[in-house]
């Protein structure tokens, strides 16, 4: 499986490749012909931290992800074998579904357990799973959430089952909160299972509306991992999510006409931040500004005013360092760089924070400059050398072939 992100072949030609090398290692291991999917990964154009209090989002899906070779098999066992992880395990369809044990395996055995919970009319069959994954685990680009889409496309395709898109995301949520134990909302199985080429999809996290927003192939968006992730992130994450709860008990206390953030208006913001401790105020102004952000930034791509795409990304990081303080050295460094690289119309950190990837606005031509330039400036400064790519914009989770 070659590593994709070291070169900027055209998705179509990698997808082939890397569809060429899983099925030649599924025979070799099971001397079977699989059926093979692929769900991506994405990056989140803007909009950090709002999907879980009911805002917008707008994510788009990328040419990295996971890949799945599988086979059904006769008796009622899924066997996953993870390639990254060289390990194997073995769940049962027919058994009481096992606790989480904070092992990769954890996604897999709660998709199981999530399709079956809430889709009792599924009939699965057993499966043999081949994982391969180009996509970096834990950098803030979804590994985790296209591996269940995968491994749920991977089970109803074998079973010769269908299942509804939204259904999908919802299911591999599911198996996300209450199996695998992580609080994500749901914009990363939505926008794997319902991205198209060449766009962004603003999702309203509260209704799950959706909308395809174009993407200009005339500026790239910049990808670059940090190679950090801080331990304090996951409790850091918790710690805002309590945060955030706090907010909206005292959204609903004082404003019980306005279900969600996003709805409130500015004298009500005002009016809310005067009840809530100054800490809760910061993340209540985030919340409120990055909702904002979102919309202004849907204007901006679809008018092509990309001066004004950029002036949003430094904003929104600038509210996720100050208002609420999930940004690291690290980011800021990152974020920095890139901004004074000529070309650049903005930069902000990406994903949950402590840690991770930022994304970078560039003209298209000087992509290749600028990328070059942030690593090196980059490996100088932090002593650390990132991955950066130009994200290249995949369609939906599907069967490959
Ligand atoms: P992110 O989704 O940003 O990559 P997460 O912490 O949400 O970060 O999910 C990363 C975890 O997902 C990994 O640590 C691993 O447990 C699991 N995972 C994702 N892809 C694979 C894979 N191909 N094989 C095994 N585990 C995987
Ligand atoms: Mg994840």
């Amino acid at each position: 499986m070659q590593d994709a992100r070291s070169t900027n072949q055209e998705p179509a030609s990698r997808k082939g490749s890397n569809t060429a090398a899983i099925i030649s290692a599924f025979r070799v291991a099971h001397g079977l012909d699989p059926q093979v999917f692929f769900a991506p990964g994405r990056i989140n154009l803007i909009s950090e931290h709002t999907d879980y209090t009911g805002g917008f989002v707008l994510p788009a899906a990328i040419q990295f992800g996971t890949w799945i070779a599988s086979h059904a098999r006769a008796d009622r066992v899924v066997r996953v074998h993870s390639a990254t992880q060289n390990e194997t395990v073995e769940i049962g369809l027919d058994v009481e579904p096992r606790q989480a044990r904070k092992h990769w395996s954890d996604y897999a055995a709660g998709v199981v357990w999530a399709l079956q919970a809430q889709h009792r009319e599924l009939q699965l069959c057993g499966a043999e799973l081949l994982i391969h994954n180009d996509v970096p685990l834990g950098a803030g680009l979804s590994s985790s959430a296209s591996m269940e889409v995968c491994v749920a496309l991977a089970l109803l395709g074998v079973a010769r089952q269908e299942l509804g898109t939204l259904d999908i995301a919802v299911v591999c949520q599911r198996a996300e909160n209450e199996f695998a134990g992580a609080r994500c909302g749901i914009m990363d199985q939505f926008i794997a299972t319902h991205a198209r080429p060449d766009h962004a999809v603003l999702l309203d996290c509260d209704s799950l509306q959706s909308r395809l927003i174009p993407l200009a192939r005339t500026h790239h968006w910049i990808v670059a991992n940090t190679g950090v992730r801080h331990a304090l992130a996951g409790g850091e994450y918790n710690l805002r999510r309590a945060e955030c709860e706090t907010v909206l008990a005292q959204l609903a206390r004082q404003f019980p006409q306005r279900r969600v953030v996003r709805d409130l208006l500015r004298h009500e913001q005002s009016a809310l931040a005067t009840q809530l401790s100054p800490v809760a105020a910061r993340r209540l102004a985030h919340l409120c500004s990055e909702n904002r952000r979102v919309g202004e930034m849907v204007v901006a791509l679809e008018r092509c005013e990309m001066a004004r795409a950029g002036e949003l990304l430094l904003a929104s990081h600038a509210s996720l360092r100050a208002d609420f303080e999930v940004s690291c050295a690290e980011l800021d460094l990152m974020v920095a760089i890139a901004s004074r690289q000529p070309g650049v119309l903005g930069a902000r950190m990406m994903g949950g924070g402590f840690g991770g990837c930022t994304l970078t606005l560039a003209d298209a031509e000087a992509s290749e400059r600028v990328m070059l330039a942030m690593r090196r400036d980059y490996r100088a400064e932090a002593g650390i050398e990132p991955e950066i790519f130009a994200a290249q914009f995949s369609g939906a989770a599907g069967k490959i072939g």
